[in-house]
């Protein structure tokens, strides 16, 4: 797709804060999605951001603890995190690097702290399934920063492309069902970006840095906030004042039925029972 056959630009349709919660062992975080004025959105079922520079804040990190039916993908900014599961495989993230886990029909892990100081900054993203792939073989994929490819838009704007296609410069995800996007940009000063994207898929925008103005009109959002786009197959984006950085997060909707229990997400309520059961089993 070329700029030159955009049509219909997208726009905020809703916009709000984040709640402040605590999850695994006390971790301290923002959940963006996945609460009572964003419950989900389809296919997105949640989002969380962490980001503390007081270690009382994400020391207790997440003991282990199991998935079944989605996909979460762990996106870092700053810190270390350190990933471990019932298969014995072992994996440290760092700043800048992406792990996209496919939980399928399940793992048990724990996602740890491993630093006693400084900032731990980043987000969880959890994806749901298509009823067809909920039972599968789980799955890794692992990036390291510098496999993140970055794409330049225009003078100042600059989207690293963790999944998606923008500018010629695909992620390196291997989309699943739900053909996910999922871009950090960085504005600078007084920048413009035009985003193309699937035109049916469901989009947010989370700004982690600074402010932008979106769509057509130009409507304000401030770091903290996230914002619902209406359908199209763009998004405008002007930096405001210093610059901004931002996610910007899309996905094909499945329109199947949800039954969630906290880390199972299934499409009924038998299969949420069988989930649990299979767990306390030790079936993952
Ligand atoms: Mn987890």
């Amino acid at each position: 797709m070329t700029e030159t056959t955009l049509k219909t630009g997208r726009r905020v349709v809703w916009s709000g804060e984040g709640m402040p919660a605590s999850d695994g062992a006390g971790v301290k975080l923002t959940r963006v999605i996945g609460q009572p004025k964003l419950p989900d959105l389809d296919p997105f079922l949640m989002l969380d951001e962490f980001r503390s520079d007081d270690p009382k804040a994400y020391m207790a990190g997440f003991p282990d603890h199991p998935h079944r039916g989605f996909e979460t993908v762990t996106y870092m900014l700053a810190g270390r995190l350190r990933h471990r599961d019932n298969t014995g495989r072992e994996g440290l993230l760092t700043a800048g690097s992406v792990q996209w886990m496919t939980a399928g029909r399940g793992i048990v892990h724990s996602e740890m702290p491993e630093q006693e100081r400084g900032l731990m900054q980043g987000f969880q993203l959890w994806i749901n399934l298509p009823a067809k792939d909920k039972m599968t073989a789980p799955r890794y994929q692992e990036f390291a920063p510098e496999t993140i490819p970055e794409a330049t838009l225009a003078e100042g704007a600059k989207v690293k492309v963790v999944a998606g296609l923008v500018s010629g410069v695909k992620g390196p995800v291997e989309p699943g069902e739900t053909e996910p996007v999922f871009l950090d940009i960085s504005l600078s000063a007084g920048a413009e970006a035009i985003i193309p994207l699937p035109e049916g898929h469901s989009a947010f925008l989370y700004p982690h840095e600074g402010s932008v103005l979106v769509g057509e009109g130009e409507e304000r959002l401030a770091r903290g906030r996230v914002a619902v786009l209406s359908p199209g197959d763009h998004v405008t984006l002007t930096a405001e004042g210093a610059g901004a950085r931002l996610l910007l997060i899309a996905g094909k909707p499945l329109k199947e039925p949800v039954a969630k229990y906290g880390p199972f997400v299934m499409n009924t309520e038998a299969e949420l029972r069988q989930a649990v059961q299979d767990f306390q089993a030790g079936r993952f």
